[in-house]
C-alpha cells in the first residue's frame, strides 16, 4: 500500500452526514474541559496548555489566536487526538475522544478534515488523484470515487484542473485541492492550521470566501488557528485568545476586537489599529500651547451600544468647531467599529457639554496642537 499522510483516510461508508441541520446550529459541538499539556523541552518541562476550558458551537467558524508558542497548534491537534492532553477531556458531540479505542479514533478522524499552511499535496499525482487518494485507500470503487471527486472539484472551483499536477497550480489553487481533499469523507469539522499564511492577500480573501461558503453550505464547524488578525476579523464568529498556554479571553469577534480585555489581545490587535498619522504625532503636546490651540481627541467605536451604526451625538456636543482629522470605521459581524481623530478648539474642552460628552463616551484626549502658524 502506498504511504501517504492524510488525516482523513477512513472508509466513506457510515460517515456522518456533512450538513448540520439548521436546528442543531449553536449547540455545543466540541467541548474542552480543563486541558493540561506539558512537553519536555531542552530546558525542562514546558506548559503548552494549562486549565483550558471552552466550547465551540456547531456550525461556527471559531478562531484561536495567540503569539508564537502560545499553544495554538497543540490545542487544535487535541481535537483529532494528534496530540493527547496529559489530563482533561475533549468532548465531540458529548463523547470523550480520549477514551476512544483504535476503531473509535478511526471513526473520529473520518469526521474531522484538516488543511495546512503548505497544502501537503503529492506532487506526482494529479489534482483529481490527490483528492481521490483517501477514497482509494478506503476501498471506494473508482466510479463512485470519481463522482465524489468531481463534486468536490466543482465545490472548490477547480473542475478544469482535474488533470493538472500541483506544480502547475498557484498557491490558492493548491489550497483549494487541500480543501477538497479534506472534505472527501464528508467531515463535520474542518481544522485549518494557518491555511492562508502562505498566500498573498488577494488569494487569502478568495480562500476565506470559500471557507465561508463551505461553512454555510455544509454546516461544517470550522476551527482555525492563524497569526493574521485580519483573517479572524474576516470570517470568524468567535475567537479565543491563548497566552502562555492559558485562555485569556474568548467571545464574539466584534466584542473581543472592539474592546479587548486582555493585554495579550491588545498586543495582537495593535497592527490593525489606526495609529496617529506621523505629522500629527510630531505636533502633539500634552498641554495647550498658546492661544488658538486645539485638543486632539480619539473617539472609539467598539460596536457595543447601538448595533447598526455610530451615534454622532458626542461629535455634535463638541460644537461646530470640531474637525475630523483621521480614522475610519469597519463593520464587524454587523457592528460598526473603529476610531476617529477629531480636533476641537481647546476652550471647548472646558465647557460643560463637551466634558459631559467626553465622560459619557469612549473619548480620549490625546494631546494638543498649537494653532497653525
Ligand atoms: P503555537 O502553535 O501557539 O505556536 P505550540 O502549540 O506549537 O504553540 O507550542 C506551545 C509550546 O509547546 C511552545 O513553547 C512550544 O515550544 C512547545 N512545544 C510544542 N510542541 C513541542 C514538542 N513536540 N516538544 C517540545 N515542546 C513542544
Amino acid at each position: 500500500m502506498k504511504h501517504y499522510e492524510l488525516p482523513v483516510a477512513e472508509p466513506l461508508a457510515g460517515a456522518a452526514p456533512a450538513s448540520a441541520p439548521e436546528a442543531a446550529r449553536g449547540r455545543e459541538h466540541i467541548v474542552f474541559d480543563n486541558l493540561q499539556k506539558r512537553y519536555q523541552g531542552p530546558q525542562g518541562p514546558v506548559a503548552a496548555l494549562s486549565d483550558v476550558s471552552f466550547a465551540i458551537a456547531r456550525g461556527e467558524i471559531f478562531g484561536i489566536i495567540g503569539r508564537s508558542g502560545a499553544g495554538k497548534s497543540t490545542l487544535l491537534r487535541t481535537i483529532n487526538m494528534l496530540e493527547r492532553p496529559d489530563s482533561g477531556r475533549v468532548l465531540i458531540d458529548g463523547a470523550d475522544v480520549g477514551q476512544l479505542d483504535e476503531d473509535g479514533l478511526v471513526a473520529l478522524r473520518r469526521r474531522i478534515g484538516m488543511i495546512f499552511q503548505h497544502f501537503n499535496l503529492l506532487s506526482a499525482k494529479t489534482v483529481a488523484e490527490n483528492v481521490a487518494l483517501p477514497l482509494r485507500v478506503a476501498g471506494v470503487k473508482p466510479a463512485a470515487a470519481r463522482v465524489r471527486v468531481d463534486a468536490l472539484l466543482d465545490l472548490v472551483g477547480l473542475r478544469d484542473k482535474a488533470d493538472a499536477y500541483p506544480a502547475k497550480l498557484s498557491g490558492g489553487q493548491k489550497q483549494r485541492v487541500g480543501i477538497a481533499r479534506a472534505l472527501v469523507h464528508e467531515p463535520q469539522i474542518l481544522l485549518c492550521d494557518e491555511a492562508t499564511s502562505a498566500l498573498d492577500p488577494e488569494t487569502t480573501q478568495s480562500i476565506l470566501a470559500l471557507l465561508r461558503d463551505i461553512n454555510r453550505k455544509l454546516g461544517l464547524t470550522v476551527v482555525l488557528i492563524t497569526h493574521d488578525m485580519a483573517v479572524i476579523r474576516e470570517i470568524c464568529h468567535q475567537v479565543l485568545v491563548l497566552d502562555g498556554g492559558r485562555k485569556v479571553e474568548q467571545g464574539e469577534v466584534w466584542r473581543v476586537f472592539g474592546d479587548p480585555g486582555a493585554e495579550a489581545t491588545r498586543a495582537l490587535l495593535r497592527p490593525l489599529q489606526h495609529d496617529l498619522p506621523a505629522d500629527l504625532a510630531a505636533r502633539l503636546s500634552p498641554e495647550p500651547q498658546g492661544p488658538g490651540a486645539s485638543g486632539v481627541l480619539r473617539l472609539r467605536y467598539t460596536g457595543a451600544g447601538r448595533a447598526q451604526g455610530v451615534p454622532l451625538a458626542a461629535l455634535a456636543a463638541l460644537g461646530p468647531g470640531a474637525t475630523l482629522l483621521h480614522g475610519g470605521l469597519d463593520r464587524l459581524g454587523g457592528h460598526a467599529q473603529g476610531s476617529l481623530l477629531v480636533s476641537v478648539p481647546a476652550g471647548i474642552l472646558r465647557q460643560e457639554a463637551a466634558r459631559a460628552a467626553l465622560a459619557a463616551d469612549q473619548i480620549e484626549v490625546l494631546g494638543y496642537v498649537a494653532a497653525d502658524a
